[in-house]
Order: C-alpha cells, then structure tokens, then sequence
C-alpha cells in the first residue's frame, strides 16, 4: 500500500480514498488515476501504477509518519497532501501529519484540496491551518455554482461553491497563498470569471493542462 510518492522533486501523501465529492473526471470509482496536479507521473519510487495508489484501509496517523520517516524529507521541495480521495477528510489527522513535518523542518507544505472542510466539519477549520501549510490549493473547476454542482456532485450540493470560495477567502487572511485551479479545457470567458472569482478574495488562479 502506498502512503507517499514521489512525483517530479515532491513528496505526495496519499491518506484517504474518500471525498465528500463525485466529480465526473475522478477516477476513484475505477480506482484509476488520482486527482494529481499537471505534473507527469514518475516511476522513480517505484509507482508503476497509479491504481496502486488505491488504499486498502486508512494509515493511522503513527504508520504515515513511519513511512515518512523512511524519507530524505528536506531534500523535496515540497511536501503535499493529496493523495486517491480528499485529504481534509481527515483534516485533524493532516494537522497532526503537518505539525510532525514542520518539526522535521520540510521546506515547504501544500494540500490539494476540495475546500469543503468547513462543511465537512460544520465548523470554521481553516485557523488550524496556520503557521502549518505554506500553500492551499483548491478545485475550483467552474465559474458558478450550477456548473460545480452539475459537474462534482458535492453531498452538500450547491453550497458547496459558496463554501470553497470562502474558505479560500479565510485562507487568504491567514496569510496562506492559496491557488484556485482550473483546468484549461473551460472557455476563456469562463476563465475570466474564475481569475475574478479568486483575486477578489486575495487568492491567485492557476489554469492547469487537461490531461485526458
Ligand atoms: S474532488 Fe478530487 S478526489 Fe474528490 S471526487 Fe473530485 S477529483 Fe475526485
């Protein structure tokens, strides 16, 4: 079972196969390719194959840091939450993994996210995240919250958009940089209003590569 991988001079940690969305693209359902950023996959760490990366059960916080131990962790660049599913899932469970990180004095720390932890744990979650993440990035993926909703399916359905935006929002305050994304398959009219969307709440917007 695959905890953390390589990919270009990152470290990936993959903690959960669940996510509180069903996006069209996703291939858990397939336990295909995870949700990864438009980077190439390496095979350096032995990753032949991404459906590796499907998780059998959910690494207590002990074994991940175990696994990570085993790990040159200064030498990346980066360390990021990604992972199969949502890794706020287990938000309490990444704090943990992070402050652990920032003892081993890692450069930098990322997560991939969904940005619905505050719905998630119907409370605001984000103040945990200071001091520990260096960088949050969330899936944006459209312009309003029909398109969102029509596409990832969130268990909170269309508040899901309004959520994520303000949570990004909220990070934005603590002084995280954080990263609206979104893949460049949208119109450029579209992109528009989502490179607003996220300067209007003091966030950036990165248009990643499809990868079919
Ligand atoms: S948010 Fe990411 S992990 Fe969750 S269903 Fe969508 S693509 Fe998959």
């Amino acid at each position: 079972m695959i905890i953390s991988y390589n990919l270009g001079n990152s470290l990936y940690i993959n903690l959960t196969n669940r996510c509180s969305n069903s996006c069209d693209f996703c291939l858990r359902a397939s336990k295909g390719q995870p949700e990864i950023d438009s980077n190439k996959w390496e095979t350096s760490d032995d990753l032949s194959g991404t459906s590796e990366l499907w998780l059998d059960y959910e690494p207590e916080v002990s074994e991940i840091i175990q696994d990570l131990s085993k790990r040159d962790l200064k030498s990346y660049d980066e360390i990021v939450f990604c992972g199969f599913g949502e890794p706020f899932m287990r938000f309490h469970d990444c704090i943990e993994v992070a402050k652990w990180l920032r003892e081993q004095q890692v450069k930098k720390i990322r997560v991939n996210t969904n940005g619905q932890a505050n719905l998630i744990f119907e409370t605001d979650v984000t103040p945990l995240l200071a001091g520990l993440f260096d960088v949050v990035s969330i899936s944006l993926n459209n312009k309003n919250a029909t398109e969102y909703d029509a596409t990832c399916h969130s268990e909170f359905g269309e508040k899901a958009f309004d959520s994520l935006l303000d949570f990004g929002e909220k990070c934005a305050k603590l002084g995280i940089k954080t990263v609206f994304s979104v893949v460049d398959i949208l119109p450029e009219e579209d992109i528009k209003v989502c490179r607003k969307l996220a300067v209007d709440r003091g966030c950036e917007l990165r248009v990643r590569e499809y990868i079919e």
